[in-house]
């Protein structure tokens, strides 16, 4: 279909997500589809995200015109608005029966809402009429589909016998997979020859990241290493025969952060703004941090910060296990979390029970986010498993030296002091592994010694801030990837790489 509005070698990707910052966020898959178009435009890629219309984005939503109406969507009428928010340019499926509900995307005061697999079916279903030249004037080449809320979106293209857009299935936690019954599939629209291994069904039920994986034309995650580990019998989370018979078609590219979001030299929620050539001016936030969740001020304790959901992924158990070694060697610890009670109590116990030296924020909470990353020391991130992380990308940036588990993205992102590092300059902060308490507790330790060392520590800060963690990498393989999947297609290569 050609199209007068589009610009010479211009490639048009369709981005589908159930979260984009600042609009609506639970996490770091926010921050990526928020942020992921404006990089790519730098690459001659023009992203337009697909959302449903919770009431933030509808809120938020400027210059709106419809451009789709459908009589009905799982029972009521529903439309498709253009408009612009954030700086986005954005296509939300107005359904209010579907999406005009409080709370976060997934649930409400009572957990999570039972028709989510409608939900974000309805989602995939619209993707893909989008797909199929729905709204007048935008045929994108590429639909992107993020995490299982999109995973239906290949799934019901590959159905239909009509020419389709290229498909990539971006995994940002292959834990969470979009599990819904197997009675569903009339319901969600997906015909009876969909539920086979090399569709839709996963152990007997509809999966909806594991459709994405099977049907998607490439499938990529957020890290190389976490590209590598979904391959193996313990990072698979039950799909890794599936991963590995589409390993050629599967790539990792490690995310970036918004750095001009996260810029300590223009950070408005930092009593201090500095650089890495005047710390001095860091030390105010330190101070700070430090009043504002009650710990001692005491600039020469190691501050430890973390920024986390609270949940068995990020290792927080393991963290209040390990706090006597922290405390023992002098530190504090600052933390911001919400999630599992169980780990909410856990924190609030430990600052009950160290007044001035266990500060704990139980919440969610931008702003002090950025003032832990600028106040703290060091940043701490235990993860048993982590396909990119977010958190310690931004340490880098902020001088905060990341203390992380040796998975995933954390790997990738942060090189570790070891002797051969720290002599070379290279190193930016401290690996452990395995993920153990014991080895959390040797890392504590290794922080502390390196911390009694100024001018170590000065020259790790000034290494991890003159880290690269913005998008411009990480946009330049996306651009890579999508024009060569485009170009295979083009010469008439549109076979699902690694299927039957
Ligand atoms: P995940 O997506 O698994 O939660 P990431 O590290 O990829 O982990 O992204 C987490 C994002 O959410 C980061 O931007 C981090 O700053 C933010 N975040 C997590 N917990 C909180 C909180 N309690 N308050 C504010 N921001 C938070």
């Amino acid at each position: 279909m050609a199209d007068p509005l589009r610009k010479a070698g211009e490639l048009r990707v369709l981005a589908v997500a159930a979260e984009c910052f600042p609009l609506i966020k639970t996490g770091g898959l926010a921050d990526v589809v928020g942020a992921l178009p404006g990089a790519l435009a730098a690459e001659g890629i023009a992203v337009r995200t697909l959302l449903p219309g919770y009431p933030a984005v509808m809120a938020a939503l400027r210059d709106a015109a419809t451009v789709h109406s459908l009589a009905q969507l799982h029972g009521e009428p529903a439309r498709v608005l253009a408009g612009r928010a954030a700086g986005l340019d954005l296509l939300v499926l107005d359904a209010p029966h579907l999406y005009a509900r409080p709370g976060n995307p997934y649930g409400g005061p009572n957990g999570e809402w039972p028709d989510n697999g409608v939900r974000f079916a309805a989602l995939a279903q619209v993707a893909a009429a989008i797909g199929h030249g729905a709204v007048r004037g935008y045929v994108p080449d590429i639909i992107q589909a993020h995490d299982w809320h999109a995973g239906l979106v290949p799934a019901y293209l590959h159905y239909d016998q009509r020419p389709r857009p290229a498909t990539v299935m971006t995994i940002h936690n292959l834990a969470y997979q979009g599990q819904f019954p197997g009675d569903m599939l009339a319901t969600l629209g997906l015909p009876p020859q969909a539920f086979t291994y090399d569709g839709v069904e996963s152990y007997g039920a509809i999966g909806f990241l594991k459709a994405g994986i099977a049907l998607a034309d490439r499938v990529t995650t957020v890290s190389p290493s976490y590209a590598a580990e979904i391959l193996t019998n313990e990072g698979s989370m039950g799909l890794g025969d599936l991963l590995n018979r589409r390993v050629s078609a599967l790539s990792g590219i490690l995310n970036g952060i918004d750095d001009t979001l996260w810029n300590p030299a223009t950070d408005m929620h930092l009593a201090s703004r500095f650089t890495a050539t005047d710390l001095a001016a860091r030390a105010p936030n330190k101070a700070a941090l430090q009043a504002r969740l009650g710990l001692d001020r005491d600039p020469g304790a190691l501050l430890v910060g973390v920024v986390s959901r609270l949940t068995w992924q990020k290792g927080m158990d393991l963290l209040l296990a390990a706090l006597p070694v922290l405390l023992r060697g002098g530190g504090q610890l600052a933390m911001l979390g919400s999630g599992d009670q169980d780990l909410e109590r856990g924190f609030a116990d430990a600052a009950g029970r160290h007044p001035g030296r266990v500060g704990a924020w139980i919440g969610y909470d931008e702003a002090l986010a950025h003032r832990v990353q600028g106040g703290a020391d060091a940043i701490l991130v235990p993860s048993r498993f982590e396909p990119c992380g977010l958190t310690q990308l931004a340490a880098l940036r902020y001088g905060a030296i990341p203390v992380v588990a040796r998975v995933g993205g954390l790997a990738d992102s942060v090189v570790d002091a070891g002797d051969a590092n720290l002599a070379s300059g290279a190193a930016t902060g401290v690996h452990f592994a395995p993920v153990t308490q014991q080895q959390l507790e040797a890392a504590l330790d290794r922080t502390l010694v390196l911390w009694r060392e100024p001018w170590q520590w000065r020259r790790l800060q000034a290494r991890a801030m003159g880290t690269d963690v913005g998008w411009t990498r990480a946009a330049q393989r996306y651009g890579k990837l999508f024009r060569d999947l485009v170009s295979s297609r083009a010469r008439g290569d549109d076979r699902v790489p690694g299927l039957a």
